[in-house]
């Protein structure tokens, strides 16, 4: 009897009329929930064996077949509780020789919630990852070996302005910008060649790490992404899965803090450490550079006399007036810090920095230079100090230094001057 697949018990009631289990298998052990029972035990009583509240039902079933007369033909009862759900056939079988009455009954069943997992399983796996990717708020495509789009959920839809119907069957460097596609088969055979599948990895590997992963969209524009990509391997083929995400707005913020750590504040100038980078970047190579220090002329008593709103603005306007001299060269107008502005000049020898330098000077001074302001007109001047590199100077600090020296004597021999160290 244990050989077989289904569960068969033979079910008796005994002299009390209670109805006790005379012979049945492992299966319909295990179907009713219990553990295997010592076989030498029979009869078992039918309650002590069928832990589920179902068999109250079960049980109702098996009563009404006993107390029915005559012969009868196997009855069909299916019996669900929670997650079990069985099909049982209730045959009486054995009639007493006295009388018309049922005196055993053949239960033969099987487990029908295991019976249709097993054929749904597939299928509602099917429909849960279908749902998954058509739902999922990423980006994903699939494309095949020869690079072929293979699958472009709703959020690709979205994301690249093409419809699924568009694009399938289509390259994937359709989703490219132009100067991205022909390197992009490089790039996944590289990818491809690294991959290690390794079974739930914390992240899926990205790419490239580098942040500059752009997707194109159908109407040209561009648009920055992060791509997770996954190999997926069947039956005598791969498929390469990318997990793509928009990030147009954290490329713009990250774009945005670039720009203020490198950016002052009050004047919009670059600050002091981006002239830093730019000075530095310069002194690599074995071109002229000349700078400069400005220093306003007695700033402190702007701010005393017209208050310190009216300070900023001089800042600005000195700002700006200083940022057009080097609107269409290579050099690079700056604030150092406080009421200081720098000036690097690539290419210009100390005479040529000289003049520049006295040139805006002169300006100031005549306030020659469009500007609204705010009230009214406020006069100032300014001290430069001047320096060359020297042709095998490689240091920002010791040529700033020298820089202030000099900006330090045009003070001292009476200020609006410019000197060179
Ligand atoms: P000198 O001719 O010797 O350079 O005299 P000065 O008054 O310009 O020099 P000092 O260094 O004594 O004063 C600089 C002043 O610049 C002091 C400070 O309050 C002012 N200052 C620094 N940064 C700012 C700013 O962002 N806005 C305004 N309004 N004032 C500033
Ligand atoms: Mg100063
Ligand atoms: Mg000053």
């Amino acid at each position: 009897m244990d050989d077989i697949a289904l569960c068969v018990a033979v079910i008796e009631l005994d002299e009390r009329k209670s109805l006790i289990v005379t012979a049945c298998n492992d299966t319909f052990f295990q179907l009713m929930g219990g553990a295997v029972a010592d076989t030498q035990a029979f009869p078992i009583p039918f309650d002590a064996l069928i832990a589920h509240s179902a068999s109250r039902e079960f049980r109702e079933k098996l009563l009404a077949c006993f107390a029915c007369a005559g012969p009868q033909k196997a009855e069909t009862h299916e019996f669900r509780e929670g997650r079990q759900w069985w099909r049982l056939s209730l045959k009486p079988v054995g009639h007493a020789n006295d009388g018309p009455s049922v005196r055993k009954i053949l239960v033969t069943g099987f487990d029908m919630a295991a019976k249709n997992n097993r054929i749904l399983e597939p299928e509602v796996n099917a429909s849960r990852y279908r749902a998954l990717v058509e739902l999922a708020y990423d980006a994903i495509v699939t494309m095949d070996e020869q690079h072929n789009i293979t699958l472009f959920n709703r959020a690709a839809e979205n994301l690249f302005g093409y419809s699924s119907a568009e694009v399938l069957g289509q390259p994937v460097v359709t989703l490219l910008p132009e100067k991205f596609r022909a390197g992009h088969a490089r790039k996944v055979q590289q990818f491809a060649d690294s991959y290690q599948p390794v079974l739930r990895q914390a992240t899926p590997p990205r790419m490239d790490e580098s942040n500059s992963v752009y997707g194109q969209h159908r109407d040209g524009s561009v648009i920055p992404v992060e791509i997770a990509v996954s190999r997926i391997e069947f039956d005598g083929g791969a498929e390469f899965m990318a997990v793509v995400r928009d990030v147009t707005d954290r490329a713009q913020l990250m774009k945005l803090l670039k720009k203020q750590a490198a950016t002052d504040a009050l004047t919009g100038l670059p600050n002091r450490r981006e002239f830093r980078k730019f000075v530095e970047n310069a002194l690599t190579t074995r071109d002229a550079l000349s700078v400069f220090i400005l220093d306003i002329d007695f700033f402190k008593e702007i701010n005393d006399r017209h208050g310190h709103d009216v300070g900023d603005e001089v800042l600005r306007v000195l700002a700006k007036v200083g940022a057009s001299m080097t609107d269409d060269g290579p050099g690079l107008f700056a604030r150092w810090g406080g009421e200081e502005f720098v000036a690097a000049m690539p290419g210009a020898d100390a005479e040529l920095a000289h003049r520049i330098a006295d040139r805006l000077r002169q300006r100031f001074e005549q306030q020659d230079f469009e500007h609204d302001w705010n009230a009214e007109p406020i006069p100032f001047t300014v001290s430069i100090g001047v320096v060359t590199r020297a042709v095998d100077e490689v240091d920002v600090d010791p040529l700033m230094k020298r820089a202030d020296r000099a900006l330090y004597r045009a003070k001292k021999s009476g200020r609006n001057r410019v000197e060179v160290g």
